[in-house]
């Protein structure tokens, strides 16, 4: 049985619905930024805060877990700048708390869900796990944390664990089931795709002076269903003790600026974008790609779904959601 912290969130809801086909899944979530709608009915739910020691007890003494997969962060960058405090204290300490109480229980496999934003600013167009983690908001501080604490429980206490380090996680499940729902919502593809449904007059794009082909930001998305299967090859590779530790990053390998993205949204959905040049957003790095070719030597894994098949499912699942949002 596998204990998933954050199951009814984006991500999570998509490994989930993976994970169901091969295991008994119990998920944990508190519903702060997750939808019960996400939730799937074939894992168990149970309500409450991954910091909460008397929950985490009840579960790990209830049911045999093999392994912790935890999908529940914060995870916005200016949020984090505003309300630090609010990253360090469910990130960092909440986490310390669910590791602590694992290790009580014996439990030893522990499946991490890390960020590029460790990197910082990089200095190299393919980023590899050997560039040096340099993060430059509370948020991706947050996360390189968890990765040192990891680092040394490994070392004392022989905790297993695997880190994964998502570049731009983007699409939706293939079903049209599930889908990327954030409130606010500040991810470009969504952004792009709500107002080309008519949900937002125009779409702003933050900064064109950046030193790319096109002075507009790049970032290598990657297919959220793409990200579930890469968190199945990392548990079995603790399961099956082919790995004690690992950090792996997850991304396609190629890049796209912003008027790439909104370009290929016009294609797939066949409708033009109202745009309006603004100023950049504090934080963001000119580009951002993944080399993700140590998760593929030693793990197999890379993924399989271009730029197009992201936002042609992101888009079956926006309309679904118009459709829904009608009705009612
Ligand atoms: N972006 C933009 N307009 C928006 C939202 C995002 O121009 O309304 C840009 C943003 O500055 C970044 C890229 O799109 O360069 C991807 O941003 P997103 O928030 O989706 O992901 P991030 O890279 O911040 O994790």
């Amino acid at each position: 049985m596998i204990l998933v912290v954050g199951g009814a969130g984006y991500i999570g809801s998509h490994l989930v619905k993976e994970l169901v086909k091969s295991e008994k899944v119990i998920i944990l979530d508190n519903f702060s930024t997750g939808f019960r709608s996400l939730i799937d009915s074939n894992a168990i739910l149970i309500e409450g805060n991954l910091g909460d020691e008397k929950v985490l007890s009840h579960i790990f003494s209830n049911y045999a877990i093999q392994a912790v997969m935890h999908f529940a962060a914060n995870s916005l960058v200016g949020e984090s700048v505003q309300n630090p405090y609010k990253y360090y204290e469910n990130n960092v300490c909440a986490t310390v708390t669910l590791l602590n109480t694992m290790l009580k229980y014996n439990i030893k496999n522990f499946i991490f869900s890390s960020t590029a934003a460790t990197y910082g600013i990089p200095k190299v167009e393919f980023i590899d796990e050997d560039q040096p983690t340099s993060p430059i908001n509370p948020y991706g501080r947050s996360k390189l944390m968890v990765e040192n604490i990891l680092e040394d429980f490994s070392k004392a206490y022989g905790l297993n664990y695997i880190v994964l380090r998502y570049f731009n996680a983007a699409g939706a499940h293939e079903s049209g089931e599930i889908g990327e729902s954030h409130n606010p919502e500040t991810h470009l593809i969504p952004i792009i795709l709500q107002h080309l449904l008519g949900q937002r007059e125009k779409i702003s794009v933050f900064g064109t002076d950046y030193a790319t082909p096109d002075g507009t930001c790049i970032r290598d998305y990657i297919h959220v269903t793409d990200l579930a299967e890469a968190h199945i090859k990392a548990l079995y590779a603790l399961i099956d003790g082919k790995k004690q530790t690992g950090v792996y990053n997850l991304g396609n390998g190629k890049g796209y600026s912003v008027k790439e993205v909104i370009e290929t949204c016009e294609k797939v959905t066949g409708k033009s974008a109202n745009i309006e040049y603004a100023n950049r957003r504090p934080g963001d790095p000119a580009h951002l790609i993944a080399s993700s070719a140590k998760i593929y030597k030693e793990l197999g894994w890379k993924a399989e779904r271009n730029l197009e098949q992201i936002i042609e499912s992101a888009w079956k699942w926006h309309q679904k959601m118009v459709a829904i949002h009608d009705k009612n």
